[in-house]
């Protein structure tokens, strides 16, 4: 893959009609493979005077979002608008003030609305450009075929945890010990591993959560586990949204002019706040499904190494600071049943993933965890 970036990096700057340099990449790979970071990197390496040092000016300014010819288009939304792109549009339609190149990374292409979508791929179809696409999406299917057929496709596979590992050593400062147990328990994932490893409070829910497998004695001990399972989970979700909520209002309210009198002024304002709220109260939804979703993963964890023992492989576990808790709920179950709760887990997983009621699909789980 580095290979197929380093060629058109340098086809980029021949300016010759090279088949290797295309203005529209989309690159895919499950949530933590890096899908993002990498179009970053890329987009550097078209902009820097060394190919993507790193160091420079041109490269920071680049990552940070300071540079004037990249874009890193982020979104917290549940979509990406079709005025959201027009105005993009009409940002990067003219050429490349410092660089070769201007570059637009968008980070969820999934997130595109049908109509938002359509007004990119007029873009993306414009010939003689000098504007990159980077689209950056889960998988090649959430992104609109008439995209994906103009795009050159990068795919990225799950880091390995050593490589997670190595990443937050070396990349945010994190104490080896720390970086090793954050990785592993992500799987892979490197955002939730900086969370964990940065995050005290994620830390000691996690725990929280890895005992809730030997707490399941009785139906009532299993409603009462469901229950602790979404508080945190929504307490997670809020620590993060609430200063933002705040933060957008208050901008939002800044852009109308706050206090401002005139009356289709304050109407306006009122209207768009009201639209923003809508739009953060989905996002804050959004958010406890996806703690919810995780914690299902860390949960699947236990039941996994719970296999690997009663297999005869414990070097292998997740969770090795739970040897004893696991050896002790094998001495109490019935063997060969880690294989069934895991496919519960999944289950519950799915009914969320369709819009199931979070408190229901997780008491249905727990109850199903709890029975020998
Ligand atoms: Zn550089």
């Amino acid at each position: 893959m580095i290979d197929i970036l380093k060629g058109a990096v340098a086809a980029s700057r021949t300016g010759s009609d090279s088949q290797e340099m295309t203005h529209a990449w989309v690159f895919t790979g499950p949530p933590g493979s890096g899908r993002s970071s990498a179009a970053v990197a890329f987009a550097q390496a078209l902009i820097c005077p060394n190919q993507g040092c790193g160091a420079c000016n041109e490269c920071q300014s680049a990552a940070t979002g300071g540079h004037p010819d990249v874009e890193v288009i982020r979104t917290e939304g549940l979509s990406i608008k079709v005025e959201e792109i027009r105005e993009l549009l009409t940002r990067v339609a003219w050429a490349p003030s410092m660089a070769g190149w201007r570059v637009v990374v968008m980070e969820d292409a999934d997130r595109l609305t049908e109509s938002a979508a359509n007004a990119l791929l007029k873009a993306i179809e414009e010939p003689g450009t000098r504007t990159v696409w980077l689209l950056c999406a889960p998988t090649l299917h959430d992104v609109l075929p008439t995209i994906r057929s103009r795009c050159r496709h990068l795919q990225l596979r799950t880091p390995s945890i050593e490589a997670v590992t190595q990443v937050l050593i070396r990349r945010d400062n994190i104490s080896p010990t720390m970086a090793d147990f954050a990785a592993r328990v992500s799987q892979g994932h490197i955002g939730r591993a900086k969370f964990l490893a940065t995050n005290e409070s994620a830390r000691s829910n996690r725990k929280v959560i890895m005992q809730l497998p030997l707490q399941l004695g009785s139906l009532a001990a299993a409603f009462q586990a469901a229950q602790t399972l979404i508080d945190l989970a929504t307490e997670e979700a809020s620590t993060s949204s609430e200063s933002r909520d705040e933060k957008e209002i208050e901008k939002l309210q800044e852009a109308y002019g706050k206090g401002a009198t005139g009356r289709g002024m304050a109407t306006g304002a009122a209207k768009a706040v009201k639209e923003l709220e809508k739009e953060q109260k989905s996002r804050a939804a959004r958010m406890v499904r996806d703690s919810i979703d995780g914690a299902l993963l860390d949960l699947a964890t236990f039941y996994r190494d719970v296999m690997l023992v009663q297999s005869g492989a414990p070097e292998s576990i997740i969770n090795s600071d739970m040897r004893t808790e696991i050896e002790s709920y094998i001495s109490s179950s019935p063997a060969h049943t880690a294989a069934q709760k895991i496919g519960a887990i999944k289950e519950a997983r799915m009914n969320l993933a369709m819009n199931g009621a979070p408190l229901v699909t997780c008491e249905a789980l727990m109850c199903e965890l709890a029975r020998k």
